[in-house]
């Protein structure tokens, strides 16, 4: 049934294998799966605090809810920025476009600052999913603190 093993006994190992081989040859298997895997397998082995590698699995998922998704599904009052209190809180806003969090990246020894008007200007979680694949650990584990 499997392809792999002419066994009638199921096996977990071989159904592995036998998904994998088909995803990889119908091509299934892209880039993004790969930069995913890339990233995962670096922030677990992170040596920071388990709530900072949890908080960006959030990010990095667009799962954290921020004052916008929260006024969307009628639990915030309002969808503003705690921050700044102009603009509606996206995650890329409270974490890049902010003033307030402009000023934190920019003091930050990185000397980060994000231009929204960039040609490579990216949504906050891909930032982080670039960086954590392409920055040393310990400056990851600055980042995420
Ligand atoms: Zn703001």
């Amino acid at each position: 049934m499997w392809g792999v093993s002419r066994s009638t006994t199921f096996y977990v190992k071989s159904s592995y294998h036998f998904l994998k081989a088909r995803r990889e040859a119908d091509g299934s298997h892209s880039s993004m799966q790969d930069n995913n895997h890339q990233v995962w397998k670096k922030l677990w082995k992170i040596k920071s605090i388990p709530r900072h590698v949890h908080f960006s699995w959030w990010i990095l998922h667009e799962k954290l809810l921020v004052k916008n998704d929260l006024f969307k599904k009628g639990i915030s009052s309002d969808p503003l920025c705690v921050l700044c209190g102009e603009h509606n809180e996206t995650t890329s806003h409270l974490f890049m476009d902010c003033h307030w969090s402009k000023q934190i990246w920019f003091a930050y020894s990185l000397g980060v600052v994000f231009n929204s008007h960039d040609s490579r200007y990216v949504p906050f979680h891909k930032w982080l999913e670039e960086n954590i694949i392409d920055v040393d650990e310990d400056i990851i584990v600055h980042v995420l603190a």
